[in-house]
């Protein structure tokens, strides 16, 4: 905003064009004063003099002059604590800014203190207001510098998930909240806090609207109304969902729930942090399916061997340090050759595809399958002595064996022969004996006619 130059401006100072405008009105006064008296009647000759002239121009001249003086004293002392104020205040801001801690420009130590009713209380109060916006826009710059930082420093998704939803809930004053993510088709919960049955959220219809339309969804919930899949430890008073989506592409939502409301400034900031992390969470979703791809055998979708050896040397560490036992089976398809050499390649993968549906039904959650090579697998399991390794194999032989492959109008049966050792029970130096062990008694098992099971 412009604003006008002053067509009162004599000099480039107030004080003195209101001494000038002052002192000039008194002699003006001087001049006219005496012509004046002789219009009410006195004599001329006493008024229109010289010396009557002269002392009512000096008296003119010294009103105009303790004029100025007293509105320096009145209004300049005003004006310079109000610029003292302000310089205090630009200091407390510049050093907040600068530690981007808002926490020291409180309105106590922030705000001038208003005291008159005028032009001067009016320019007080709007300095405030000033004051009040930038912190406003300091306390948005700091939380999203705090959550970028933090998005740029996680590149795996749980962490993320949760580092965000702990910064967004501060952030918002949101008292519970989740964010879910949208992988290979399904909707699930990565991060949640203070929600009861948080994976009930991925039946939500208000995030699946949140979502198709790609906005925010606010609800407001007057008392007695419960919002569906969203059941939280308090009642909240207002809940936001608001989409995630990368190239408007949906990958998710953040569902946030505040017992007292949002206010406005949240709900601005929310919007600024959802666009980094919409970002982090597109960049953490395609690390992670390449972290699975490089980890994964596509033919099978059970491990490969380089990353299952990686998960082997853990486990084995693990086990080594918590005593607890670790299991490892080896297993191998019989006569493999003569299934590709009878019905082709293409039907020997289809076989390859089924066995290894197969062991993984018959093992436990949390234990790890690996193509070891060809039609040779490993099993890893955490926590199985030499009886839970025995009785592994032998549920896997036959659920194996009772297994029929349907190729055209052919049934193929195939069976594994499996060689199985449990540590400590079976003491090693490391994870690379235990494999060697495990080989070894397949190969006693293959020795020893096939379909069987040994264990060391
Ligand atoms: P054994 O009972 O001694 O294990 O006999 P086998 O015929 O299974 O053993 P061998 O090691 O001689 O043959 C393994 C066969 O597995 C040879 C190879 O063509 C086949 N094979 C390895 N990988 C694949 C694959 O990815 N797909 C298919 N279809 N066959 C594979
Ligand atoms: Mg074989
Ligand atoms: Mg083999």
């Amino acid at each position: 905003m412009q604003i006008p130059a002053s067509v009162m401006r004599l000099t480039r100072r107030v004080f003195t064009d209101l001494a000038i405008w002052m002192t000039g009105l008194g002699l003006v006064m001087g001049i006219v004063f005496p012509f004046f008296v002789a219009g009410m009647g006195v004599e001329p000759e006493y008024v229109l003099t010289p010396a009557f002239f002269g002392a009512c121009m000096a008296a003119g001249f010294i009103v105009g002059g303790a004029n100025i003086v007293l509105a320096r004293m009145v209004v300049g002392r005003r004006l310079r604590l109000l610029a003292g104020g302000m310089r205090h205040v630009e200091g407390m801001v510049r050093e907040a800014a600068r530690s981007g801690d808002m926490g020291q420009c409180s309105p106590e130590t922030c705000f001038l203190e208003v005291d008159s009713e005028d032009e001067i209380g009016e320019s007080g109060r709007a300095f405030n207001v000033l004051v009040e916006a930038l912190a406003l826009s300091l306390r948005t710059n700091a939380s999203v510098k705090s959550f970028t930082e933090m998005l740029a420093s996680q590149l795996e998704l749980d962490p993320l998930a949760n580092q965000a939803l702990e910064q967004l809930l501060r952030h918002s004053g949101a008292e519970a909240g989740a964010i879910l993510v949208a992988s290979e088709g399904y909707m699930k919960v990565i991060a949640s806090h203070g929600i009861r049955a948080a994976d009930s959220l991925v039946e939500s219809d208000h995030i699946r609207r949140a979502l198709s339309a790609l906005q925010r969804q606010s609800l407001s919930m007057p008392e007695g109304i419960a919002l569906d899949g969203v059941v939280t430890d308090f009642r909240p008073r207002e809940v936001l969902v608001d989409p995630l989506c990368y190239k408007r592409v949906p990958l998710g939502a953040v569902i946030l729930a505040s017992a007292a409301g949002f206010t406005d400034e949240a709900r601005s900031r929310l919007e600024l942090l959802r666009e980094g992390l919409s970002l982090a969470l597109n960049n953490a979703l395609a690390h992670d399916r390449l972290q699975r791809l490089a980890a994964v055998d596509p033919l099978t979708a059970s491990y490969n061997r380089r990353f299952g050896l990686a998960r082997l040397r853990e486990e084995f560490g693990r086990a080594v340090r918590s005593s607890t036992p670790l299991g490892v089976v080896m297993f191998d398809i019989d006569h493999f050759k003569s299934v590709n050499d009878t019905y082709g390649h293409l039907v020997g993968d289809r076989v390859l595809i089924r066995v290894a549906k197969v062991a993984r039904s018959a093992m436990r959650e949390g234990d790890i399958l690996v193509r070891y090579g060809g039609e040779e697998f490993v099993a890893v399991l955490p926590g199985a002595s030499r009886e839970d390794i025995r009785l592994t194999c032998e549920r896997l032989r036959r659920a194996v064996e009772e297994t029929s492959i349907a190729e055209h109008d052919q049934v193929i049966r195939v069976t594994v022969s499996l060689g199985g050792i449990s540590f400590p029970e079976f003491d090693v130096q490391g994870e690379e004996e235990l494999i060697r062990r495990a080989d070894e008694a397949l190969y006693s098992a293959k020795e020893s006619g096939r379909n069987r099971v040994v264990v060391a």
